[in-house]
């Protein structure tokens, strides 16, 4: 008969979905069962906290000191509802009173000390956790697997990564997972050298090894999809460049990738303009059957609006049968990062008929859209509609953008007024907006205030010292270049050398101004000298005035000759078939001179290149620039 009803309890358990449910079973436990009966009550308090949805922990608490016998699983299973209710504090106090309890029922066993490892962690509780670790060697867990990993993690989390190392040293056989749950700790710190040497040096390696190293790499090489394209410096583009070469190994090594992989790889492709290989992976996930989600269709998306495909990226666009914000967001912002001003905003208005609330990063998308297009009147419309019809207050960033539509626009004063009468104090991207469209406008006193104002914000960026210098010499103002020049060199700043890629083949090659180390060399500079010759036939005049004052002319011709993106285009026409397009990646702003060369060229070679530099996308075509000479 008790029998009987046992295991109508236990099966009824079985059957629980939700805390109301288990309520009624407990009930019933209680009006049938006159004895207690340790078994049923471990399972009644292990069914609770493991419903899947959340629990009440009085009730569990309740439960759990109901029981007149509790043994080590009953300790164990309340140990865990509250790590797993985000109480982890609860579960170290319950650990210790755990030990207090020691009998023959009860005794700490490694699933104890792996849970109370994992609340550590949560609580950075590094005091606690060494503490805990000489109960370790007490009570002879040390050579327990499962344990040791906890420890390692425990030590890495509480950022003594030194401890964490040890452990896994003394480790007789450490298996997959003590390895990973370092690796993890590394990347998510930042350290991604000390995590390729622990990668480099491990037996074996899993799908979630090489996932974790090629999201730490591409997370590293990711230059932000927030505000415009961002600075992308040469140390972001080489994590993102060895995010690819892992990628590549991987497939080497018969490690199938899955979603997550893709996911950063897509990322690091995008960061390094490499289209090429961003349209491999995209061929590799339907050739594999691997599902293009929300999130994936975005990140594919994101990735060739990045890498200069807008085609492509409207297309991903159109065949995603769901779009959440960020996917309308990386759309807008891709359009706008084109040029595609209009389209930008239609965009946004199809957004907001399909009932897709918007959020910052979307009306940052916005407002670069009506900067690159020169739409001052639909800026100042989007602008005041974030407060007024969509309940944000902008941020400074937004304050940045819409300086940005007035400087290009020529509307220097209105924009010098804003900056007076935002509420922040502006910072160093407002005054680089103002010092841009100053130098646009050929205004050397607005130009000379906002540097001012900068060079206090930033005394270290040398971008800042050449915005002025070349409003200078635009200025012919040369005593003031050779002053600024003089500043620049007794502060020690580093100028951050100008440098360009262009994919050729899936690989990338860069260049640097006046580069002669690739292998062609004297090929790419032949190839640049017919350049140059045929353009000028066409018309082209080098602009000199945009370079510094104390060469002669002949040296000052030979400096721009060589510029960085001049070099990447002489390759391209070397190494890819005619009439295809050229993709060029600079890491910093075209110059006036490049930009007009290029010009030339697209009409000469009969080519479309498309450069990414640090603020936007210039499609060259027939002679003429998408950004109508407009950057
Ligand atoms: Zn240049
Ligand atoms: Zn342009």
């Amino acid at each position: 008969m008790r029998k009987g009803i046992e295991q109508r309890i236990a099966s009824l358990l079985k059957d629980t979905k939700t805390q109301k449910q288990l309520l009624q079973v407990h009930a019933f436990y209680i009006k049938t069962c006159s004895s207690h009966n340790r078994f049923l009550q471990a399972k009644l308090l292990g069914t609770l906290v493991s419903l899947p949805t959340p629990i009440d922990l009085h009730y569990a608490r309740a439960l759990f000191d109901s029981f007149p016998l509790r043994d080590t699983f009953i300790w164990n299973t309340m140990i865990r509802a509250y790590l797993y209710a985000q109480n982890p504090q609860h579960s170290v106090t319950l650990y210790f009173q755990m030990l207090l309890h020691h009998d023959e029922h009860v005794s700490v066993d490694s699933f104890s000390l792996s849970l109370v490892f994992q609340a550590c962690g949560r609580l950075l509780d590094w005091e606690n956790g060494t503490k805990i670790h000489t109960h370790v060697l007490k009570l002879g867990f040390a050579p327990d697997l499962f344990v040791q990993t906890a420890l390692i993690e425990m030590y890495a989390k509480c950022g003594h990564l030194d401890y964490a190392c040890k452990v896994l040293d003394s480790m007789e056989e450490p298996d997959l997972v003590s390895y990973n749950v370092l690796l993890v700790e590394y990347v998510r710190i930042g350290e991604i050298k000390m995590a390729h040497q622990l990668f480099n040096r491990m037996p074996q390696r899993d799908l979630v090894s090489w996932n974790t190293m090629i999201h730490g790499y591409a997370s590293l090489g990711d230059v932000g999809t927030a505000h415009k394209l961002s600075h992308t410096d040469v140390e972001h583009r080489q994590q993102s460049n060895e995010a690819l070469k892992l990628f590549h190994e991987m497939q080497v090594a018969n490690v199938v990738p899955d979603r997550v992989t893709m996911l950063s790889v897509l990322s690091a492709c995008a960061s390094l303009g490499a289209l090429g290989m961003g349209k491999m992976v995209h061929e590799y996930i339907e050739r594999n059957g691997i599902g293009i989600d929300m999130k994936l269709g975005t990140s594919l998306l994101d990735m060739y609006a990045k890498c200069g495909d807008i085609d492509n990226a409207l297309r991903m666009f159109e065949l995603l049968d769901h779009k959440d914000v960020f996917t309308w967001s990386v759309m807008i912002m891709g359009l706008a990062n084109h040029g595609f001003g209009e389209q930008a905003l239609a965009c946004f208005s199809k957004m907001i008929t399909e009932g897709i609330k918007p959020n910052d990063v979307t009306f940052i998308g916005l407002l670069s859209a009506c900067s690159h297009s020169g739409l001052v009147d639909k800026g100042w419309v989007c602008f005041k509609s974030m407060s007024c019809l969509y309940g944000f207050s902008p941020k400074i960033e937004h304050y940045g953008c819409m300086v940005d539509i007035l400087g290009r626009a020529g509307l220097l004063e209105e924009a010098r007024e804003l900056i007076r009468t935002m509420p922040f104090a502006p910072d160093a991207k407002v005054w680089r907006a103002f010092l841009g469209a100053c130098k646009i406008h050929k205004n050397v006193d607005l130009a000379q205030e906002a540097t001012l104002n900068l060079l206090e914000l930033e005394p270290h960026v040398d971008g800042n010292y050449l915005l002025l210098s070349n409003i200078y010499s635009q200025a012919k103002k040369w005593d003031r270049v050779v002053m600024l020049r003089r500043s620049m060199k007794c502060s020690n700043i580093q100028r951050v050398p100008g440098s360009s890629s262009v994919e050729v083949d899936n690989t990338v090659y860069e260049f640097v101004s006046g580069d002669k180390s690739h292998p062609k060399s004297l090929e790419i500079y032949e190839m640049l000298e017919e350049v140059l010759d045929r353009i000028q036939c066409a018309g082209y005049e080098p602009l000199t005035t945009s370079t510094v004052q104390d060469v002669n002319e002949q040296e000052k011709q030979n400096a721009l000759a060589t510029h960085s993106e001049k070099l990447a285009i002489a390759y391209g026409l070397l190494t890819t078939p005619p009439g295809s397009p050229i993709r060029i990646f600079k890491n910093l702003r075209v110059c006036e001179d490049c930009h007009l060369s290029i010009k030339f060229i697209s009409k000469v070679y009969q080519r479309k290149i498309i450069v990414r530099d640090r603020n936007r996308f210039h499609h060259f075509y027939g002679g003429s620039c998408s950004c109508r000479d407009y950057w």
